[in-house]
């Protein structure tokens, strides 16, 4: 009798243990997941807009102005602070933490209409922003794919004088030259492509700051030396930041510069999903 109690007692304790294994696997999964655990003062996040529609049209590239403008008083109204990546660098320096609720609000390509609608916005909320531009196409239109309604309003580039203008509210940064995708470049190429962005910016001397969004969120992704040499020639022409697609939150300070992860925002997310990504990263739990 004795002895069958005892056996019982051992199997509870067994089972026992095996659910409190159970539970750590999950939490350990969880965490690697939304980084759940970090404090938020040690989360950088990072979203990422091209362009904005005032017809009604939203695609994977495009959001509705209305849209945005919901979002906007979402993040406002949760107080959330925007930074420019030169305010990150400048903290990571320092050594400072994050403010806990920081967010990055990058757009790409340079599209007309973030001169004509965003820029407006962002004044209205005091929001500050970083425009990856396409520096081979300012002041002319996309050549590459895209689908877009409207021509005239969709597929222009901001010129050279609207990029000054905007520059109380948004940084810029480097886009390529022509809208490349560096994964499928040799290193040759990268680096001829680099040698142009820098002559546009000495010749209309422009004010970038030092991070390059990969197009289509194309690098080498490989580790190893082809990477390592990727790298190395970012550095070498005084690229500091790289950023990819990869849409989770980046846990600050950064593990690798070259590899920061946005969080992609569609046109046709519903709000629920943006809330989501904003407070998780990507969607899905696994
Ligand atoms: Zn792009």
């Amino acid at each position: 009798m004795r002895r069958n109690t005892m056996f019982y007692q051992y199997v509870m304790i067994y089972f026992l243990l095996g659910v409190v294994f159970l539970l750590v696997i999950f939490l350990v999964v969880l965490n690697m997941q939304f980084k759940l655990f970090y404090a938020s003062k040690n989360k950088l996040r990072i979203l990422e807009y091209h362009s904005i529609s005032t017809n009604g049209f939203a695609d994977q590239i495009t959001i509705k102005k209305e849209t945005l403008i919901a979002q906007f008083e979402y993040l406002k109204v949760n107080k959330y602070q925007t930074l420019w990546l030169s305010d990150v660098e400048t903290m990571l320096k320092n050594k400072q933490s994050l403010p806990s609720k920081s967010i990055v609000l990058t757009f790409d390509d340079g599209f007309l209409d973030n001169y004509t609608e965003l820029y407006p916005l962002l004044k209205e909320y005091d929001f500050k922003a970083v425009l990856f531009v396409v520096l081979g196409k300012i002041g002319q239109k996309i050549d590459w794919g895209g689908k877009f309604i409207n021509e005239n309003d969709n597929m222009r580039l901001m010129n050279r004088v609207q990029l000054d203008t905007i520059g109380t509210h948004i940084e810029l940064g480097y886009h390529t030259f022509k809208h490349d995708n560096y994964a499928l470049l040799s290193l040759i190429e990268i680096e001829s492509d680099l040698k142009l962005c820098q002559e546009v910016i000495d010749k209309e001397n422009l004010n970038v700051f030092p991070a390059l969004a990969y197009a289509y969120g194309g690098y080498y992704r490989k580790r190893g030396h082809e990477q390592k040499a990727f790298f190395d020639l970012l550095k070498k022409y005084g690229i500091r930041y790289g950023l990819r697609i990869g849409n989770r939150i980046n846990v600050f300070p950064l593990k690798n510069q070259y590899e920061i992860q946005r969080i992609d925002i569609r046109g046709g997310d519903r709000f629920e999903v943006f809330k989501k990504k904003v407070r998780l990263g990507r969607k899905k739990l696994f």
